[in-house]
């Protein structure tokens, strides 16, 4: 079945993609998926770029358990008020009613704190620089593959630090070493880092970091967060550590994390009307090879040849698509949808040539390779092609970048043709709530670090304290 066209309806685009890639489906509970095992490579390799760097900056994983006692996850107010509404509980086990419910974790601050008290005396058992992978249930009531799911899966790293500036500091490392670096480098997804306003950071932050992506229909994707939570979390649940000065504080914390909605991220940033396009370095397959023959005698001879260059491109992931039932046409198109980034034809004439065709799934056409320099070639378009799509979604993102004069030019842009729009905002809470209201529009970024801001605010024409950008996001 032909794939709808982004232009025409993207939703639908999107859903059809993730089910014609054979990536993930939906499953009986609501709001939960299947993830199949082309959508879960990519996950893998998701996982891998994260973990590498949260290993690299002095972290080390471990696990806690998915149920939390109901009583932990109300100590701390702010946090408890920001999940409620999501949060699923078991109430009946072991055929009967629990003394005291267990929420399946939302986030799992509650539980690592209170375990933190007993890790945490003195300053010497400082810093704490740990990281789990892990599911996480939130009631969903507007489920979508990857973007927005009842269960995900995560990591969440929560570190425990002796002062405030060491806790700021770790926050914002995590999102520049570990999150912007893999998602560009690898994930080739370019984002804006930023600050969120009060009314849009984690439940029991003092400051979320974020990293902002801008999808192909021009809405705003929230792809990762890292946040200080200051002593919030070490006051409820008592974590004081003797420090150096022979006196008792409280621990300063961060958290943070980036989930299974990076890959519905990878989709909307590169995707097009022909399906999936993925960057080499987070394709499962990065090479196809499609063995085109029609008489038996040609089949041997293709195949050999076929067999032989895939050997020689290890250690790419490569895949030599010898179905016999299926004919070339097809199969270009599957691996098309599939977003495989680089496809090499193999036919009796090419080889009477001497000679193989290949096909850049980021930019249309096809060119001529000599067998020998198939090796060199395709090693360089690895890189090619990863640098392409990088630039082709930088450039999408900067082109849909604008600066909104007035309060008519934010709300038209937001809608018409849509992206991140950036101007004046006072730092009321109520003229973020009047974008909102009015365009659906929310602020997604404010400057890492305040900046005093020239003009007025757009919505209220008071004197702006910092520059907003806006956008209808995920
Ligand atoms: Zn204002």
């Amino acid at each position: 079945m032909a794939l709808p066209r982004q232009s025409e309806d993207f939703p639908a685009w999107y859903q059809e993609v993730v089910k014609q890639a054979d990536m993930a489906e939906p499953s009986l509970a609501r709001g939960t998926m299947v993830i199949k095992p082309y959508g879960w490579a990519i996950w893998e390799v998701i996982q891998r770029a994260i973990d590498d760097r949260i290993k690299a900056t002095g972290h080390q994983n471990y696990y806690f358990p998915m149920f939390i006692p109901a009583h932990l996850l109300e100590k701390e107010k702010e946090h408890v008020e920001g999940f409620a509404p999501e949060v699923a509980v078991v109430t009946h086990a072991g055929g009967e009613k629990l003394e005291e419910p267990l929420v399946v974790r939302p986030t799992s601050e509650t539980i690592i704190w209170h375990t933190y008290a007993k890790w945490i005396q003195s300053y010497r058992d400082l810093p704490l620089l740990y990281n789990q992978w892990a599911n996480i249930v939130r009631w969903e009531l507007r489920p979508r593959l990857f973007l927005r799911t009842t269960e995900f899966l995560w990591q969440e790293g929560h570190t425990a630090h002796e002062t405030a500036e060491e806790a700021i500091h770790e926050a914002r490392k995590v999102l520049h070493e570990v999150y912007l670096d893999a998602v560009e480098r690898v994930l080739a997804m370019p984002v804006r880092a930023g600050r969120k306003s009060p009314s849009e950071r984690f439940a029991g932050a003092e400051e979320t970091y974020t990293m902002e992506a801008l999808m192909r229909d021009r809405k705003a994707l929230q792809a990762g967060t890292s946040h200080y939570l200051g002593q919030n979390f070490a006051k409820a649940y008592g974590v004081k550590f003797l420090g150096r000065d022979g006196q008792e504080h409280f621990a300063y914390a961060t958290s943070w994390g980036v989930s299974t909605r990076l890959i519905g991220g990878v989709i909307m940033t590169h995707g097009d009307d022909k399906g999936l396009r993925l960057p080499p370095a987070l394709a499962p397959i990065q090479v196809v090879v499609v063995p085109i023959y029609r008489a038996e005698d040609e089949k041997a001879l293709v195949l050999e040849a076929a067999a032989k260059i895939a050997a020689e491109l290890t250690p790419l992931r490569v895949h030599v698509d010898d179905r016999a039932e299926f004919r070339p046409g097809y199969k270009f198109n599957e691996w098309e949808l599939k977003g495989v980034p680089v496809r090499i034809e193999l036919g009796p004439r090419d080889l009477d040539a001497g000679q193989v065709t290949l096909a850049r799934r980021d930019v249309e056409g096809k060119q001529a390779c000599p067998v020998p320099e198939v090796t060199a070639r395709i090693t360089a378009l690895m890189d090619e092609v990863q640098d392409s799509l990088f630039r082709q979604a930088v450039e999408f993102r900067d082109a849909h970048t604008f600066r909104a004069n007035d309060y008519g030019e934010l709300a038209k842009l937001v809608d018409d043709p849509g992206g991140f729009v950036v101007g004046g905002w006072c730092g009321d809470a109520e003229c973020e709530a009047k974008v909102k209201a009015d365009t659906k529009a929310t602020i997604r970024y404010l400057p890492l670090d305040p900046e005093p801001a020239e003009g007025d605010c757009l919505v209220c024409g008071r004197r702006a304290t910092e520059e907003a950008a806006w956008a209808v996001a995920y």
